[in-house]
């Protein structure tokens, strides 16, 4: 794992989200994108070098419904940057983590995307991130 790519936050409205982080965080939503795997609308942040992603359900079967119900809205998950996602994936296999699909799927902001069950993480839902060429 390279660094922390982003920080995921959960939200009923991104229509009433957007407009609190940018007030909270001084800067402008910078991008908005629909992510058709998670039935997830999107909106990121950047401040410096740390960047935060709201996430909204958009459809009914979106896991954004079922944690919202469960948790509320608040933190969702961290995502990891790593250089290699099925190494990394590989690695992190061997020592006893979940990982939640077989494969890595095409999430937001141009990267190949790949989570850990929180079961095996404490809690935490991990998010694996490498940009696509
Ligand atoms: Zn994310």
């Amino acid at each position: 794992m390279i660094n922390i790519e982003h920080i995921g936050i959960a939200v009923r409205h991104l229509s009433s989200s957007i407009p609190l982080f940018e007030k909270l965080l001084d800067t402008s939503c910078y991008k908005t994108e629909v992510v058709e795997s998670e039935q997830v609308n999107t909106a990121f942040f950047k401040k410096g070098e740390s960047k935060i992603e709201l996430v909204e359900a958009y459809g009914p079967g979106s896991v954004i419904n079922s944690f919202i119900e469960k948790k509320g809205e608040g933190i969702h998950h961290i995502a990891f940057e790593v250089k290699d996602i099925y190494e990394e994936a590989a690695r992190l296999q061997s020592e006893g983590f979940i990982l939640i699909n077989e494969k890595p799927k095409k999430g937001a902001d141009n990267k190949l995307v790949w989570f850990l069950h929180p079961k095996s993480t404490n809690g935490v839902l991990i998010e694996l991130c490498m940009e696509i060429e």
